[in-house]
């Protein structure tokens, strides 16, 4: 295991630059300061090739259909990342408010993630408490993307309560999923359900959007859970959670990507034995797919990696993960932490 850190420092230098910048301007507890920006805008000059960007085909309004241009070639240079939860099912469910002070860390709330402002991965019980303390608008959400239907990712009350603080005259809120997944989703006039099919690419707003196998279950239904890979023009990133190691399906379409950040599940922590690596990560799981992704140059040599879906007993507290993995070159998530690709 340490040949595959000592290889991962090795090739991201540039990474501890960052993160001591990071640390720096962390942590002001002035309302519009609670998101912490990781700026990496200086960082590698690489761009994706054209041949591999996306594949054959693509969806929208619900069917399949020819690729379209804008999900073949995206054009949205810019990818803005912002933590809206970064924590298992096993945080309270109740988020704290807004005018309580919180250190990095201390409480997560359910998994998801704000791409450019607008496209929301995922939408636990949590989420519309988190947009308040971080200053997002629920109404300019145009897109969810889920990953699956475990009630931490996907709460009916927080999505009609964004689908319905849209301006009527905006159109519905997008919801992209699963086709059995969907089947949850709340039914309104301001919902327009878009299934994604594993493997075909779909555009948003300049991005192309891929729906990837994950190794992840949810009892009693018939879906496949899913990771997205997001593609602008020159940036792209993995989210990758909820899921345990990277089936060979995904494998497949990653291989011909270069990632400039991705984003594990890391819900188990160090110790060894837990059952839950059976649909979650542990460490060492991590530890060996950075080091076959690096060495596969799926990962950028600059790629930042981050870690999410956190257990609130499985993992150390948020500080101490900090200590031990920062130099490592792995990015423990927080609720409120941005990450800047441009
Ligand atoms: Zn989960
Ligand atoms: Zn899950």
């Amino acid at each position: 295991m340490s040949s595959a850190i000592h290889q991962l420092h090795l090739l991201c230098p540039i990474t501890y630059t960052l993160l001591s910048l990071v640390e720096m301007t962390q942590n002001t507890e002035k309302k519009t300061d609670r998101r912490h920006f990781l700026k990496v805008s200086s960082i590698g000059t690489a761009s994706l090739a054209a041949g591999g960007l996306l594949g054959p085909t693509t969806y929208a309004g619900g069917k399949p259909q020819a690729a379209t241009s804008a999900a073949l070639h995206p054009t949205e240079t810019k990818l803005e990342l912002l933590f809206l939860g970064t924590g298992a099912a096993n945080w309270p469910k109740t988020y704290p408010p807004v005018n309580q002070k919180l250190t990095r860390g201390q409480v997560r709330g359910t998994s998801s993630m704000l791409i450019n402002g607008h496209i929301l991965i995922d939408c636990g019980y949590t989420v519309v408490d988190v947009m308040k303390r971080y200053d997002v608008n629920p109404a300019g959400i145009t897109d969810i993307l889920l990953t699956h239907t475990h009630a931490d990712h996907l709460h009916e009350a927080s999505i009609l309560k964004i689908a319905n603080s849209r301006d009527a005259d905006l159109g519905p809120l997008k919801f992209w999923g699963d086709p059995e997944a969907l089947k949850k989703v709340p039914d309104s006039d301001r919902i327009e359900k878009r299934p994604v099919v594993i493997g075909q690419t779909f555009s948003i707003d300049g991005l192309g959007i891929t729906g990837l196998e994950s190794n992840h279950h949810v009892a009693d239904s018939k879906e496949q859970c899913m990771i997205y890979l997001i593609e602008g023009a020159t940036r792209s990133v993995l989210y990758a959670t909820d899921g345990s190691w990277l089936l060979a399906n995904t494998w497949n379409t990653l291989r011909k990507k270069r990632l400039d950040a991705i984003i594990w599940d890391a819900t188990c922590g160090e110790g060894a034995g837990d059952p839950r690596i059976f649909s979650h990560n542990d460490m060492s799981m991590i530890r060996h797919m950075n080091h076959s992704l690096v060495k596969g140059k799926v990962l950028k040599p600059d790629a930042k990696i981050i870690l999410t879906h956190i257990a609130r007993k499985l993992q150390p507290p948020h500080a101490e993960m900090e200590q031990t993995l920062l130099p490592e070159g792995l990015i423990p998530a927080y609720d409120g932490m941005s990450v800047v690709l441009s």
